[in-house]
């Protein structure tokens, strides 16, 4: 085993999906208080590492000037000047706002070692981060419309 294989295998070792230990966030609820204040989809893209079916977010199609905001602490995640339209579907972003949000590698599909991203304050799933986006940071964040709140921007 090389030492790469051997990262790998420890940090999945650290970080196994689904569950979080919640005191790694700022903002911590337990499983009772998430379902009181989410939707059955909600809870289980945001706390259960769900993802909602393509097409089905308003925020895909979705390109006015405003901020998006974790729906679980309403800290701001991303902005509408980073939005494209990736086709796939899913609201897509190239890059979140400065320290909105944290990553692990996400290895439940055997194949494919993706990059799992979630708010940094309250750890609820947003989505994947993918290197197929267009510049200037060549990444796709990929996420789910049911984490987030969109805020437009003052008139
Ligand atoms: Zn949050």
């Amino acid at each position: 085993m090389n030492r790469r294989h051997f990262l790998a295998m420890t940090t999945a070792a650290l970080y196994p999906l689904p569950t979080f230990a919640d005191d790694r966030f700022q903002i911590t609820r337990t499983r009772q208080e998430w379902q009181d204040r989410l939707t059955t989809t909600q809870f289980n893209v945001m706390r259960e590492h769900g993802t909602e079916p393509a097409f089905s977010s308003p925020l895909d199609k979705l390109f006015k000037p405003g901020t998006y905001q974790c729906r679980g602490c309403d800290l701001p995640l991303y902005s509408s000047k980073a939005k494209f339209d990736s086709g796939t579907g899913w609201p897509s972003f190239y890059e979140s706002l400065p320290d909105a949000i944290g990553t692990r590698p996400d290895r439940t599909l055997l194949f494919l070692v993706r990059t799992e991203c979630h708010c940094r304050r309250c750890g609820s799933h947003l989505g994947h981060i993918f290197d197929d986006g267009p510049p200037p940071t060549g990444k796709r964040h990929c996420l789910n419309g049911v984490s987030l709140v969109f805020r437009p921007a003052p008139a």
